[in-house]
């Protein structure tokens, strides 16, 4: 397919240069020089504008920072979307808000064109080596469209509803992930501070009725779980800045639906204060530090 690729970003750029890899043609197009050259590279075409990457797009596909991005580079002054031919197949796999996404493919359909909120799960890892996993919402057709692009840069596709729906489903699964990681951080402090050593505490728990996906895979204390970023200084991996605006996107989304999100909630005003504290390069996992931070010294 012919493919314009708009955001080559740590993610997007790994993720064109994979379509590149599985045949396709690949035309991007990124504000930041650097991000070009990288992934010229890497056998991108490099356009000098969105609309120059979309002449003669059979796919469009964006990996921007946030919504207010998406919605500029397709309905904005210079948008692609009214330069498209009809038909086109637009693809936005950005983590984007719930309400933005429904109004872009309500948007892409009055001018003809099939539209997927398409966010991913497995981060620049996932995107480097096509083992993403997409969360989808939008036309079963138009996603059967789109299977040759997952399956270019991603071992899972899940058509998750209508439009909206992969978004839907991205911000509620980080939510449980942001505040199974706060979990995580206060036992295994606590548990340190009542005398168990954290490996004791990992066999026992991860073998009984607190485990978790994180507990498996991110674990906040080093030496025990090989993928954990606190076996490196807490080098991201997933910035704690991203959880941060995950939950504030959950958040949203609970806000318009009148939910009652408490725990939501707080993790959202944790991650908030990690990050105001400076901690918002590091890796989610880190959050354990602001724990630590505000325990006390413990009895001896
Ligand atoms: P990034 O900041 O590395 O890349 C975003 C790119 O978009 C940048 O290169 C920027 O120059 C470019 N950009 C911004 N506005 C633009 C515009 N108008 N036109 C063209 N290019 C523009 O971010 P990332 O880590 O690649 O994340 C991209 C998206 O993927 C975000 O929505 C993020 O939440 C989501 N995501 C990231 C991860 C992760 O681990 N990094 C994991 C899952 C999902």
């Amino acid at each position: 397919m012919r493919i314009a690729f708009i955001g080559l970003g740590n993610m997007g750029g790994p993720m064109a240069a994979n379509l590149v890899s599985a045949g396709h043609e690949v035309h991007g197009f990124d504000l930041a020089e650097p991000a070009m050259e990288r992934a010229a590279g890497l056998g991108v075409q490099p356009a000098h504008s969105p609309a120059a990457a979309c002449r003669g797009a059979e796919a469009v596909i964006t990996m921007l920072p946030a919504g207010q991005h998406v919605d500029d580079v397709y309905t904005g002054q210079d948008g692609v979307l009214a330069a498209l031919p009809r038909a086109t197949l637009l693809v936005d796999a950005s983590t984007i808000d719930v309400a933005t996404a429904r109004e872009l493919a309500a948007r892409a359909g009055v001018d003809g064109h099939q539209m997927l909120d398409a966010p991913v799960s497995g981060g620049v890892t996932g995107a480097e080596n096509a083992t993403l996993t997409f969360m989808v919402g939008g036309d079963q057709d138009a996603f059967e469209a789109a299977r040759p692009l997952f399956d270019g840069m991603g071992s899972k596709a899940v058509l998750a509803g209508g439009p909206g729906a992969g978004q839907a489903a991205k911000a509620c699964n980080n939510m449980l992930l942001g505040i199974s990681m706060i979990g995580l951080a206060e036992a295994f402090t606590l548990g340190e501070r009542l005398g168990i050593k954290p490996e004791t505490l990992f066999a026992i728990s991860s073998a009984a009725s607190g485990c978790s996906w994180a507990m498996l895979h991110h674990l906040p204390v080093p030496g025990i779980v090989e993928t954990s970023s606190a076996n490196r200084d807490f080098e991201p991996g997933f910035a704690a800045a991203m959880m941060l605006k995950d939950l504030t996107l959950a958040q949203e989304a609970a806000a318009e639906t009148g939910t009652a999100t408490p725990l939501g909630s707080l993790a959202q005003g944790l991650y908030g204060e990690f990050v105001e504290g400076g901690g918002g390069g590091l890796d989610y996992a880190a959050v354990i530090r602001l724990i630590q931070a505000r325990s006390g010294p413990g009895r001896a």
